[in-house]
């Protein structure tokens, strides 16, 4: 008898489920807005994921966008192992922190000093402390459908997993954790003015995803970062570009670089950590310095500036310093994509709108331009599922959420994006016929 192609999968979430609520131990991992259950992995290398039933898979998850340059990349493997024989946590400085701060500082404009965290939802939540006591002020602003992590503050109207699983305002989070948080329409520089206006003096700071990757991929349309930097000096705001995403994805120095805006506070995870659990949030030291133990600002951690995540971001960052042409590639790559997905679905006449910044890229179903959450959340869920469920079938690997980025890696080769053309025209021919 043919065995069926997740069977063992299947037998890992129902045993999960009973020991990890939902089977899962981060919500957008579950299948629930694309049905099934998540494929459990066995490895990962470069380009390809493998499960536990052997099926393989081209991977534009990357765990979300940390694995630049796919899994099990050798420097970093290989550093993680040396530095583990060292020992796997000392709770006392080391010259590896001093070495990635040394790497970050040199990359990422206008950033003078570093503190590292275990990831991006410590660096937001340090961030918007930090801030806040560097203003003397309470309020700030984030975006309806950006997600910053799950700390209080950031738990409304949240992208990621809460679009997907539709939860707009956490339970468990208190009235007074979130009557500081104002919110605005990414792209909307009207709706930030009208805050601004009302809370002249009591916001510390206007945090944003610079592109947007948490209700798919969406772009800052022209103008708006520059108007969110102006309206922050002008009233003496802070402004944090969340690059938790962005960072070392779009270019070397994040969306600073990318759009030619400056920040004041930058947050960063994922790429930074070369998949380990890293965060970290930057700035100009006469911020920086707020924090304990030079400032008030108290922040800290016992795994932080961890010697195993220190050694692989440090493989990461000097890999990027090495490859000047690494942006263009990635952004040819997923130019090419895009262009081919494009006219294949023209093809089909299946009407999709897909955005794309550099090596971030997503499809929206049934929509014409996406350019907020409102628009986002216009896709057709629906065909997103069946077209997910088709590629999963055809060995692609993509975000289980309408409301995800994919996220390129380097490890991709020509032959592995012209599969992933070929295995879409499958299941689109598929849909039509059905
Ligand atoms: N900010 C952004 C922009 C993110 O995309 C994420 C997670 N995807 C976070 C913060 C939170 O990071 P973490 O999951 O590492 O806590």
């Amino acid at each position: 008898m043919k065995r069926e192609r997740y069977e063992n999968s299947r037998r890992l979430f129902w045993k999960a489920e009973r020991l990890i609520p939902g089977g899962v131990n981060s919500p957008v991992r579950a299948f629930n807005s694309v049905g099934g259950n998540p494929v459990f992995v066995k490895k990962g290398k470069g380009a390809y994921l493998y499960d536990v039933d052997d099926n393989i898979y081209i991977d534009y998850v990357n765990s979300w966008g940390a694995l630049l340059f796919g899994h099990a990349f050798f420097s970093v493997v290989d550093s993680i192992q040396q530095q583990a024989l060292l020992g796997t946590s000392y709770g006392i400085p080391t010259e590896a922190e001093i070495e990635l701060a040394q790497l970050f500082v040199d990359a990422v404009p206008h950033v003078e000093k570093v503190r590292f965290v275990n990831s991006g939802t410590e660096a937001t939540m340090s961030a918007v402390r930090l801030a806040r006591g560097f203003t003397g002020r309470n309020k700030i602003i984030k975006f309806i459908g950006c997600y910053h992590g799950h700390a209080d503050s950031f738990l409304v109207a949240g992208g990621s997993g809460l679009s997907t699983l539709g939860i707009p305002d956490s339970a468990g989070v208190p009235q007074g954790a979130i009557a500081d948080t104002l919110l605005a329409d990414f792209n909307s520089l009207d709706s930030v003015a009208l805050l601004f206006e009302q809370f002249p003096e009591s916001i510390a700071a206007v945090i944003v995803e610079p592109v947007a990757g948490n209700m798919g991929c969406v772009a800052p349309v022209s103008g708006f970062l520059e108007g969110l930097r102006k309206l922050c000096s002008q009233y003496q705001t802070l402004l944090i570009f969340d690059e938790v995403m962005t960072g070392f994805r779009l270019a070397r120095g994040g969306a600073q670089e990318y759009f030619q805006v400056e920040a004041d506070l930058v947050t960063f995870g994922k790429i930074v950590g070369g998949g380990l659990p890293v965060g970290a949030f930057a700035g100009k030291k006469y911020i920086m310095d707020q924090l304990a133990p030079l400032g008030p600002v108290y922040q800290a951690g016992t795994l932080s500036g961890n010697p195993l995540a220190m050694s692989a971001g440090i493989q990461m960052l000097k890999r990027i310093n090495r490859d000047e042409a690494l942006y263009r590639r990635m952004e040819h790559k997923t130019a090419y994509l895009e262009e081919e997905l494009k006219s294949l679905f023209e093809e089909f006449k299946v009407p999709v709108c897909i955005n794309r910044v550099g090596s971030m890229i997503s499809l929206f179903f049934d929509s014409d331009a996406v350019t907020d959450y409102a628009s986002a959340q216009c896709a057709d869920a629906g065909t997103f599922r069946a077209f997910f469920q088709g590629m999963l079938e055809q060995g692609v690997y993509l975000p289980p959420s309408p409301f995800e980025s994919w996220f390129l890696s380097d490890a991709l080769t020509q032959e592995d994006l012209d599969h992933t053309v070929e295995a879409a025209r499958t299941v689109l021919s598929g849909m039509v016929k059905n």
